[in-house]
Formats: C-alpha cells, sequence, structure tokens
C-alpha cells in the first residue's frame, strides 16, 4: 500500500467501487421476487427491507427506490432489462415518461443519469413549450419574408422567422447586441474574452436552458461546420449533453424558445459530448 502512487491508488477504488456498485445492483434485481415468495418471512425477517439490510447491507430508502422502479417497469420488459446494465439511478429517472419504450431505452443506454434526470423534469414541467403565436397582416408577413430571405443569403444558412425579428430588434433597440463575432483567424475552438462577456452578461452567466449556472458554451452551428463561434449559447452539462445526443428540436432558434424532442436523432449524436458516464448511484 505505502509503496502505491495516487494514481495506482485511485485506480484500485474505482475497479473496486465498479465491482462493488454491480454487485449491489445484481442483489437488488432478487429484491421483487424475494417480496413476491415473502422469502424473508419464511427465512425469520422482520421485513423485506429488514432482509436487505441484513443480506444486502442495503439501506430502507434504497430497497423503496428498488421496488418503485421495478413496479414502473412492470409493462416495460425492455426498459426493465437494462436496470441491470444501467442501473435503478437511471432507469428510474425516465420509467414513468409517456414515451414509447425503445427511445427511452436508447436514452438510458446513451445519456448520463443526471442529465436523464433533467430531461424528466422538462418535459414534465407544464407549460415548458410555451406556443407564443404572433398575429400579422398580409403585408407585413411579406415583408418580413422577404427580410428573412435577404438574411439568409446573407448568412448562407436557412433563417427561421423568429431569428429575422429578433435581428430585426437588436437593430432597433438602444443597445444592440453583437450578433456577429469575428470568425476565429486560426479556425481553433477559442472564444474571445469580448464573446464570452457577451454571453455572461446576454444570459446572466446561466444556462440557455434552465437556471442552473452555465459551465459549457454549445455552438449551435456546430464548429466543425462553419469554423466560427457565430452562434454561442451557455448550457449547462446536462442540457449541453441534451443537445448533442440531438434531443434539441430547433437549434437555429433562440435557445429560450428551444423544445426538446421525445427521442434522440441518431444522426446528431456527438459521442464526444454525450459519453456514457456511468452510473454512479447502485
Ligand atoms: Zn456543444
Ligand atoms: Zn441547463
Amino acid at each position: 500500500m505505502q509503496k502505491m502512487s495516487d494514481g495506482e491508488l485511485f485506480v484500485l477504488c474505482q475497479k473496486y467501487g465498479g465491482e462493488a456498485r454491480r454487485w449491489k445492483r445484481k442483489f437488488a434485481t432478487l429484491l421483487p421476487e424475494v417480496e413476491k415468495r415473502r422469502l424473508w418471512e419464511k427465512k425469520g425477517f422482520y421485513s423485506l427491507e429488514h432482509f436487505a439490510k441484513v443480506i444486502g447491507g442495503m439501506g430502507e430508502s434504497t430497497v423503496r427506490v428498488v421496488l418503485s422502479v421495478y413496479r414502473r417497469v412492470e409493462d416495460k420488459p425492455l426498459l426493465k432489462a437494462e436496470i441491470e446494465k444501467q442501473g435503478f439511478g437511471k432507469v428510474g429517472a425516465v420509467a414513468s415518461l409517456p414515451l414509447e419504450e425503445e427511445k427511452l431505452v436508447e436514452m438510458v443506454q446513451t445519456l448520463s443519469k443526471g442529465t436523464l434526470e433533467k430531461y424528466r423534469k422538462d418535459v414534465l414541467l407544464p407549460g415548458y413549450q410555451p406556443v407564443t403565436t404572433l398575429k400579422i397582416d398580409k403585408k407585413i408577413e411579406f415583408r418580413l419574408k422577404k427580410y428573412r430571405q435577404k438574411l439568409g443569403k446573407q448568412e448562407k444558412r436557412p433563417v427561421t422567422l423568429k431569428e429575422t425579428l429578433s435581428i430585426l430588434l437588436d437593430q432597433v433597440e438602444e443597445k444592440p447586441m453583437v450578433r456577429k463575432s469575428k470568425p476565429s483567424k486560426d479556425g481553433k475552438r477559442y472564444i474571445s474574452a469580448s464573446d464570452r462577456c457577451r454571453i455572461e452578461e446576454e444570459y446572466d452567466g446561466r444556462c440557455a436552458m434552465c437556471d442552473d449556472p452555465y459551465t459549457e458554451i454549445h455552438h449551435p452551428d456546430r464548429f466543425a461546420k462553419y469554423g466560427t463561434h457565430k452562434r454561442l449559447v451557455p448550457l449547462c452539462k446536462h442540457h449541453h449533453q441534451m443537445a448533442h445526443a440531438g434531443l434539441i428540436e430547433n437549434e437555429y432558434d433562440d435557445p429560450r424558445d428551444w423544445r426538446l424532442r421525445d427521442q434522440m436523432q441518431p444522426n446528431s449524436i456527438d459521442r464526444k459530448y454525450v459519453s456514457v458516464i456511468k452510473s454512479t448511484s447502485l
């Protein structure tokens, strides 16, 4: 032990810890059957919780979580099969979502537990997708559409109506937001201090999709394609993961209007960002 380096010690901790979680998970998968047969009673324990504590060193609250997750996946065999591989935390996070089972399985296999929990919160939040309808007459609509085309040509990409409006507003408002940031000279993934400042100010240092402080800066135009920092969006790590899993439907719109999809887009999953982080619970 003494001669072990910090690195070696850490590797061992991760190895044993991982094994411990794996076996604890396996133990937990037996509990529904133990409950069904009332094996705990037959073997002289006071309750299932007592049984789990003495035999498996598992706390009461964990037992309750385990049983509740199993109840919620009773009619979802595919998702149920993920419990042993992905853990109760991840499966439990999405088990009650009213989405197709296959889609849920895909998410559980791809996203981290924290991101899954955030996704659930987002899609279950009442009024999360506010629909704002703006009534305008034909004439103005025509002018807007013309201007939108012009912008699209300038930007060499499709521009949404919403974006067109916001660019127009930027031009007339007192302190216009600096929209055009210079392309970085060498095309490196570097974000200038002024860009960073602008984002900090515009989003108040928060994730564009929730109130958490932002930790990462996302390029909805996908840096690789354009090599510029035209649009930068601050996100927390969970919403960033969702963005790179193709879970955002309208990335070209203002991020405050972004809507979540009910399934990931396999083509837009970016493994560099959406690494499957092993669940740290069970
Ligand atoms: Zn990104
Ligand atoms: Zn967020």
